[in-house]
């Protein structure tokens, strides 16, 4: 839902329900509250209940980026150049990351996306491993939404491993 509030109308719209339903909060949460839930919740926690839970944790990244992919896919028509700016911009206004194609890598078998500002790992301290598993599933069921062929998401690079960006290759 675009959110619309200016100087001429400060009050929320009665038509949002999250705005309605936390006036003074608003529908955003900082991105620190993001991080204990998804770092130490999502990865941390599940780690310890079940192990490593990277493979569960990208299965959950696909599922939220299975109909983001397609509605984005369905927009761009079968233009691959409006499809990436389509996945550029969406991840930008859900403030995931600035993702880029990298030059030159994008070939009939896959292509590699860089992930500056990752919503994730930006700026933390380096934890001696790349954690993006959700934003891989995420990625690889978001391209999926174009090619409509099964993708396969790898982080080579993540800021949380001393990287300065997270750097996926899909494999298609
Ligand atoms: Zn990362």
């Amino acid at each position: 839902m675009q959110h619309t509030k200016t100087a001429d109308t400060p009050m929320p719209s009665t038509s949002d329900p999250i705005d309605t339903a936390r006036p003074h909060l608003g529908a955003t949460v900082p991105v620190a509250l993001f991080r204990a839930l998804r770092v130490n919740g999502m990865m941390t926690g599940l780690d310890a209940a079940i192990g490593d839970a990277s493979t569960l944790v990208y299965s959950a990244g696909r599922t939220v980026g299975a109909p983001i992919g397609k509605d984005i896919a369905a927009k761009a028509n079968g233009d691959l150049g409006a499809f990436l700016g389509g996945v550029v911009e969406t991840s930008k206004v859900l403030g995931i990351g600035v993702i880029s194609l990298v030059p030159g890598s994008l070939t009939d078998s896959g292509l590699t996306l860089r992930v500056d500002e990752c919503v994730t790992c930006a700026g933390a301290e380096p934890m001696g491993k790349k954690i993006c598993h959700f934003e891989g599933g995420f990625i690889a069921s978001v391209v999926e939404g174009f090619t409509g062929k099964p993708a396969i998401a790898t982080e080579t690079h993540c800021n949380a491993n001393g990287d300065d960006a997270c750097v996926f290759h899909v494999d298609l």
